[in-house]
């Protein structure tokens, strides 16, 4: 997978060379160029953003830099080697634009597993008020896939911090990300019904008076299985009920409607 990051503090994104994400791109798996969105700029200033239209405090990111960046990405001609005739250039790309944006639709698990998927991901870190609103409409007119997503209810200073979240939460998805697939496939969130993980426990199985549940002990798979299916409704009951709602009961069996 190809990932492309535009912003401002391209630096923020150093730390991809550590840990798993780092270890992916030594394996081939992911490639990542950040690129600073000044380089687009003609200005002596390269400044990137302007007053908003319609007054109003704080600056928005301008349309042309942004085009200017996105365009040369997406390898798309100068417009004026396009003709009115040409198909809209984005319908046949692999490539798909993200921006993170506070008042869009929430990030969710299931959309971090539709991106691992995807060939080329171009992620648009915003700041100031944001960028012009434009920029995803045109794209999306062009014929790209693009998507604006939220990581959740409060306002950060820039896009990077919400990138970050997006990358990782997408790139662990990987095949051959994760030594072991399994600790993928059973998690929060994750498959037809999108419950909470379980608690986890380790050795010692005692510790300063307090000790893991005694079943786990027990060697006895189907107990134990049964033990954490129960923990993982009633956590998802009390900590998140609109999971179980949207479950209905086709999902649980006989033994999850005595709980
Ligand atoms: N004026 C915007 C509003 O009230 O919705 C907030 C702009 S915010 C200060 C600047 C940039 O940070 C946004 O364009 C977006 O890229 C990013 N950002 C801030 N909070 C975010 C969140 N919760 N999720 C995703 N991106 C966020």
């Amino acid at each position: 997978m190809l990932i492309d990051i535009i912003s401002v503090f391209p630096e923020y994104f150093d730390v991809f060379n550590l840990s798993l994400l780092g270890k992916a791109q030594d394996k081939g798996l992911l490639t990542f160029n950040v690129h600073n969105l000044r380089d687009w700029t003609h200005d002596v200033h390269h400044s990137v953003d302007d007053t908003p239209v319609g007054g109003g405090a704080g600056m928005v990111m301008k349309p042309e830099v942004w085009a200017n960046c996105l365009d040369d990405l997406l390898d798309i001609p100068p417009l004026e080697d396009i003709s009115d005739a040409d198909p809209h250039i984005g319908e046949n790309s692999h490539t798909t634009l993200v921006f993170p944006n506070p008042s869009a639709p929430t990030f969710t698990q299931a959309d971090a597993t539709e991106l691992s998927y995807t060939d080329h991901l171009i992620f648009g870190c915003g700041r100031y008020e944001g960028y012009d609103g434009r920029i995803p409409a045109y794209y999306k007119a062009q014929g790209f896939d693009v998507r604006e997503y939220s990581i959740g209810d409060y306002v950060l200073n820039g896009g990077e911090v919400a990138v970050s979240v997006m990358v990782e939460a997408t790139t662990r998805l990987i095949d051959g990300f994760m030594g072991n697939r399994d600790s993928i496939v059973k998690e929060s969130y994750t498959g037809s019904e999108g419950l909470l993980e379980h608690r986890q426990y380790t050795k010692p199985t005692s510790w300063r008076g307090m000790d893991v549940p005694e079943i786990l002990l027990s060697g006895h798979h189907a107990n134990i299985d049964r033990f954490r299916r129960d923990e993982e409704l009633r956590r998802t009951s009390d900590i998140r009920p609109d999971i179980i709602e949207k479950l209905g009961c086709r999902m649980l069996d006989k033994k999850d409607r005595k709980l």
